[in-house]
């Protein structure tokens, strides 16, 4: 790839700033000085530097946000503040965009990413991806709930939806819950309740496969994945 792309890529500004820094005799590649911007390098193969600092680049960008209420699960928006507006500039860079939907008013786990590959495996319905959500509900849920989502409610559209587990942590007027999902219909936690006359008036995602939401992390709040939990998700 060219040296400028690299540099840009690894946050070193934009074009114009990396042609700068080159001009500044700042950038080695192999410990040779390079004057010409447009030298094609090998982000494996070769050693970059930046005033003697090895640039580290790196393609993808794993990031796992616990979302607010109040932004929308998408790249761009017209109207409402998307979930990537809540990370700093130096991401938009690698044009990341969040894996699955959380709905507006939903708080939680989200990733954000810019491989693609990874976000289609853990969206596709092939794959059965479990998502857990920690839920208040209007209404006491009951063992009869639990059982109907055990063998699967039937939506307002007419679709059964899959086995989900359901465990009750507190049952009152407003009752606790943890729910297990493998799939992601629009609204689909919401819509599981209704089918039992309920209403979700509180959600919060709290795992997706492998990942727990960090308890550390406070809403609004991000921090990039260790190459640990990447692997997990794979
Ligand atoms: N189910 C819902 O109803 N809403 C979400 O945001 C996620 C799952």
């Amino acid at each position: 790839m060219r040296l400028d792309k690299l540099l840009a890529n690894t946050g070193f500004g934009s074009r114009k700033d990396v042609k700068a820094l080159i001009k500044k005799k700042k950038v080695t590649v192999n410990d040779k000085t390079v004057k010409d911007s447009g030298a094609q390098v090998s982000p494996e193969k070769d050693i970059v530097k930046v005033n003697d600092n090895i640039v580290q680049y790196r393609e993808f960008v794993y990031i796992m946000l616990n979302k607010p209420p109040g932004y929308v699960s998408a790249a761009t928006d017209n109207y409402d503040k998307t979930v990537i507006k809540l990370l700093p500039d130096d991401y938009k860079r690698f044009a990341p965009f969040p894996v699955g939907r959380l709905d507006k008013d939903t708080e939680g786990l989200l990733l954000i990413t810019n491989d693609g590959d990874l976000g289609h495996q853990l969206t596709s319905p092939k794959r059965n991806v479990e998502k857990t959500y920690y839920a208040h509900i209007s209404g006491h849920v009951t063992e009869a709930d639990v059982h109907a989502f055990q063998n699967g409610v039937q939506l307002d559209d007419g679709y059964t939806a899959k086995p989900a587990a359901l465990e009750i942590l507190q049952a009152n007027d407003v009752s606790h819950v943890n729910v297990t999902v493998t799939e992601g219909k629009f609204h689909q936690v919401k819509r599981m309740f209704e089918a039992v006359g309920k209403k979700v008036i509180y959600l919060k995602r709290i795992r997706m496969g492998m990942l727990g939401l960090d308890t550390e992390l406070e809403t609004g709040t991000f921090r990039e994945l260790t190459e640990a939990e990447v692997e997990s998700l794979k």
